[in-house]
């Protein structure tokens, strides 16, 4: 049995792919929303700072109608506190493990 850490995300690149799917289904939003919200992060935070909260991916949320309650708990959850937190803690995980998954 491997050793579950706490975070989702530290635990994505050992999942298999059935594993994987599962994970995505528990997201209270879709893969590709999660894959927009990190460019549009990257987008606004080359032009602006971040201000330590999740303003810049609210904004995302709320001009694509996904449940923002829902979602920035799972981001806090992993370590997404603020907009370039969510880059730094999550993105570079989830980009590996989907860029392996869709080979
Ligand atoms: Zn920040």
């Amino acid at each position: 049995m491997p050793i579950l850490k706490k975070r989702e995300i530290d635990n994505l690149e050992q999942m298999s792919g059935e594993e994987l799917a599962a994970f995505l289904e528990s997201l209270p939003l879709g893969r590709y929303d999660v894959e927009d919200l990190f460019d549009f992060l990257e987008f606004k935070l080359e032009r602006e700072d971040c201000n330590h909260s999740l303003r810049f991916a609210m904004q995302y949320m709320m001009e694509n109608r996904l449940n923002f309650p829902q979602t920035s708990a799972w981001l806090q959850q992993n370590g997404g506190y603020c907009d370039c937190k969510v880059l730094e803690q999550i993105a570079p995980a989830w980009r590996r493990t989907f860029d392996r998954f869709d080979e």
